[in-house]
């Protein structure tokens, strides 16, 4: 049977994973977009309706209401929870009792209790949902590689895989509702971390005569290493092709590092978990985020305001 399928949050992340969804759907299927950015939604629709690209049809949706009402499966992608809890407001306004059980899947990363609320609610009206953040960045997105990571009961788990597994290659059932964005929000922290760490450790290598390239050579194949040591390097020229050597453009937006930081303080305060390191960080990641040179940029520039702060 014909499926209509609805994608909400055509952003970095959104648009590649609607684009890597929409092309493996089956060609009879229909797919229902919405942003309030028109010119993304706009773009989506020219980019998969032109003669060459075969595929599911793409539609713009009027409103929220009519992504609920018509579309089996729901994927969204959003930036923060205000943004989800309106969204799913909306849906829910549309979604009358003994309807068929549509399927709710939210990708973005937020807060535990919103995404709780939000999929309780959803439940109670009769639908299922579950909590599927990501990571692999707009890389994973675009090349369809990404870690999906899910909080839900093992039924909707087995409803939503197939759906992720055309976005993304792993998919990890971590336990009950509010569990997938538990597991992202640790991977973040210690991303945040190494992240800062690595910076931290280059600079005062480099400035105590080390060679970059060889102060990272020696820490990828040492115990320090880790991902921005070894792929996302925040020195620039150590790493070819990371943000550091483009003017740390593209990749994981400061601002987004610092939300997934403070959401994972607000996790842990949850659950009396003491964090240590968590009060540092904030305050370097809340000034890089404003600052002039690094606003706008990937997370990575954390070097780039160290060293600006030195002199
Ligand atoms: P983004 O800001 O590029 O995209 C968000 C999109 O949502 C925008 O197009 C925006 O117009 C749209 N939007 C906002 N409010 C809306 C509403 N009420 N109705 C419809 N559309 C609305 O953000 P992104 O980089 O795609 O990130 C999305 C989520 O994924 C965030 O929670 C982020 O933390 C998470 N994430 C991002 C990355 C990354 O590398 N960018 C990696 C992993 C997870």
């Amino acid at each position: 049977a014909q499926a209509t399928w609805g994608f909400v949050g055509l952003g970095q992340m959104g648009y590649p994973m609607a684009k890597n969804l929409r092309s493996k759907i089956p060609a009879t299927d229909s797919l229902m977009v919405f942003d309030i950015n028109n010119s993304a939604t706009s773009q989506f629709v020219e980019e998969t309706s032109s003669s060459t690209n075969t595929g599911a049809s793409v539609t713009i949706a009027k409103n929220l209401q009519d992504v609920a009402r018509v579309s089996d499966t729901v994927l969204t992608m959003l930036p923060q929870p205000a943004h989800v809890k309106a969204v799913y407001d909306e849906f829910l306004s549309a979604l009358s009792d003994g309807a068929v059980s549509r399927l709710f899947i939210d990708c973005s990363t937020i807060d535990v209790k919103t995404s709780v609320e939000v999929g309780s609610a959803i439940r109670a009206a009769g639908h299922d949902f579950v909590d599927a953040p990501v990571s692999g960045g707009v890389v994973g997105a675009t090349a369809a590689t990404l870690t999906f990571m899910l909080g839900a009961s093992e039924s909707t788990v087995q409803r939503a895989q197939p759906v992720l597994e055309m976005m993304g290659k792993r998919v990890i059932h971590m336990g009950n509702p509010g569990t997938g964005i538990v597991g992202k929000l640790a991977n973040n922290y210690l991303l945040a971390i190494n992240n800062l760490a690595t910076a931290e450790a280059m600079n005062f290598g480099i400035k105590l005569g080390l060679e970059a390239k060889t102060l990272a050579n020696l820490i990828n194949c040492s115990t320090g290493r880790c991902w921005p040591s070894e792929v996302n390097n925040p020195v620039p020229g150590v790493i070819e092709g990371a943000p550091a050597g483009r003017g740390y453009q593209g990749g994981f937006g400061v601002s987004l590092m610092t939300k997934d930081l403070k959401l994972a303080i607000a996790a842990a305060e949850l659950a009396g978990a003491k964090l240590v390191l968590a009060g540092a960080a904030r305050q370097l990641y809340d000034e890089a985020e404003v600052h002039d040179e690094c606003k706008g940029k990937d997370f990575s520039v954390v070097y780039k305001y160290l060293r600006l702060e030195e002199k």
